[in-house]
C-alpha cells in the first residue's frame, strides 16, 4: 500500500522516532514489528500460566475445607456427615436412634469427633 503519508510517529517498541507512511503504522520497522510481536506472546503465555495458576489456587482452596473437617474435635452435623461421607439425615437419624450423641449449641447441634471414631471400634 503506497501513500503519500509522512507521520513522525515514535516507535512503540523501541521508543525511536520514525516516520510512519500509513496511520496504522506502530513501529519503527520489521525487526520491532516482529520483537513488539514475540513480547506480547510471550506476555499472553504468561497472562495464561497466571491464569491457570489462579484456577488452580481456587481448586486447592477446596481442599483446606475437607482439611478443616479433618482436624476439628467438633462437628456439626453437616460436617460430620461430609467426614464420613454420609447424608445428614443419616447422621440425624443415628442421633434419634442413640448411637451418636449430639449435645445442642445454639440452633446447632454438635457432634464430638471421638464419638464417631467411636463407631468404628
Ligand atoms: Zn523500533
Amino acid at each position: 500500500m503506497s501513500s503519500n503519508l509522512y507521520i513522525p510517529k515514535s516507535c512503540k517498541h523501541c521508543g525511536n522516532a520514525f516516520t510512519a507512511r500509513t496511520t496504522v503504522t506502530k513501529y519503527c520497522g520489521d525487526t520491532c514489528a516482529k520483537k513488539a510481536y514475540k513480547a506480547r506472546k510471550r506476555k499472553e503465555k504468561i497472562q495464561a500460566t497466571l491464569t491457570k495458576d489462579m484456577q488452580h489456587q481456587k481448586e486447592a482452596a477446596q481442599i483446606p475445607n475437607l482439611n478443616t473437617v479433618n482436624n476439628k474435635d467438633f462437628l456439626s452435623v453437616t460436617e460430620a456427615s461430609q467426614l464420613i461421607g454420609v447424608s445428614r439425615w443419616t447422621i440425624q437419624r443415628m442421633i434419634q436412634q442413640g448411637r451418636l450423641k449430639a449435645v445442642p449449641f445454639g440452633r446447632k447441634r454438635i457432634v464430638a469427633r471421638w464419638q464417631i471414631e467411636n463407631l468404628f471400634n
